[in-house]
């Protein structure tokens, strides 16, 4: 990744640049942004400016400096093999490695990864990658010991070594000191590039140690250009896509080529609401264990989507169906549903939504949540508008 390959992000692009030129490059940096707003990438960019050995300066015609893409240093990272280039992310047992995992025994499929989604893949799309959606990774203690160990070696090129560590916020507990420990004494001429799309989810501590780099969501205008390069085998319009992404790369690519990518969310919210509203204990206990069985990140993208359906069913009436971000199908639906979600239960719904949310992140037991939410929804739907 290079700076130009980066959607938009103009400012930020240049602010990191003129940190360079000015020496003044903190030893531990947070790259905190949403999903899809291209954090990793911009931290590869920014690695790879500071390892090119002839950098090349600002075209005229607008943008920053940028690596050269040309230089040794620039053609290990166009395969992400840079020998002080480190990588850690979260990983899971697997039948390859079934026992204590590192990132170490996943680096093949991470260069693959990360090259193949150029910076923009979510933690759901790595784990589909190596096989572990029904599990939680997590950067574990051995992991935080190989960080020591790394770094403890002469850097290749006499530059700096550095360590991008990927979603950090999945740090296992136990191995947060060993990391809080490196950053607080870090060998000579290293470099952290944390990045996370949760920074609220980052002990404090860590958090603390580390200078924060704001990454926002893509503006519609760099979303509208980049779509309008690539290919679109949909019917979508690209101006649907950006209203719809909301600044994220990959919510856009998804829902390009697609009429409706929500559809299994929306037929299995549908069918949730209506065995909620009818009580049908014996149907809602069967489509409980359903989406117990599934993973977590799939389990929170459904709970995402069902409070997103419940936000929009609450501002139906408040701004009117030309403002609505739903399809057609979605919105026929919410016509029908929204008078069930009003002001005086739509904020309850909302919020065992959100809550919900967090619990998952926490590893509570999927079958008591859904089945606790189930009937939460059950009560809620009796609610009257006041
Ligand atoms: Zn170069």
């Amino acid at each position: 990744m290079r700076f130009q390959e980066i959607i938009g992000q103009n400012e930020l692009k240049e602010k990191l640049v003129r940190t360079i030129r000015s020496g003044r490059i903190s030893h531990a940096q947070l790259f905190f942004g949403p999903e899809g707003s291209g954090a990793l990438a911009l931290a590869l960019a920014y690695a790879r400016f500071l390892h090119c050995s002839s950098p090349l300066p600002a075209p005229a015609a607008g943008g920053s400096a940028d690596a050269c893409g040309q230089c040794p240093s620039c053609q290990k990272y166009h395969k992400l093999v840079h020998p002080d280039l480190h990588f850690i992310f979260p990983v899971a047992g697997t039948p390859q490695v079934p026992k204590n995992p590192v990132s170490k025994n996943f680096y093949d499929k991470w260069r693959d990864f990360v090259l193949n989604t150029r910076g923009y893949g979510s933690l759901i799309d790595w784990y589909n990658h190596i096989g572990i959606d029904r599990k939680q990774g997590l950067i574990n203690a051995e992991d935080a010991s190989e960080i020591l160990k790394t770094l403890s070696y002469k850097s290749f090129q006499g530059g700096y070594k550095i360590m991008v560590i990927w979603m950090v916020e999945k740090l296992f507990h136990a191995a947060a000191p060993k990391l809080l420990k490196v950053l607080e004494e870090p060998p000579d001429r290293t470099l952290f590039l944390l990045v996370t799309e949760n920074p609220d989810q980052i002990i404090r501590t860590i958090q603390s140690r580390t200078q924060l780099v704001k990454v926002l969501p893509i503006a519609d205008p760099d979303m509208n250009q980049a779509l309008a390069r690539i290919e679109n085998p949909g019917q979508v319009r690209i101006a649907d896509v950006v209203r719809m992404a909301q600044g994220n790369y990959r919510e856009a690519l998804r829902l390009f080529g697609q009429d409706n990518p929500d559809k299994e969310l929306f037929e299995r919210f549908r069918q949730w609401m209506r065995l909620c509203f009818q009580n049908k204990a014996q149907d809602l206990l069967d489509l409980v264990r359903v989406m117990a069985s599934e993973g977590r990140e799939a389990q929170k993208q459904f709970l995402s989507y069902s409070l997103r359906m419940v936000r929009e069913s609450l501002l139906l009436g408040v701004r009117g169906e030309a403002l609505s971000k739903l399809t057609a199908e979605e919105l026929d639906f919410v016509r029908n549903f929204s008078p069930y979600v009003n002001p005086a239960n739509g904020p309850a719904f909302a919020q065992a939504l959100e809550e919900a949310i967090q619990h998952t992140e926490r590893n509570a037991n999927a079958g008591i949540l859904f089945t606790n939410l189930s009937l939460r929804f059950s009560a809620l739907l009796k609610v009257k508008a006041a």
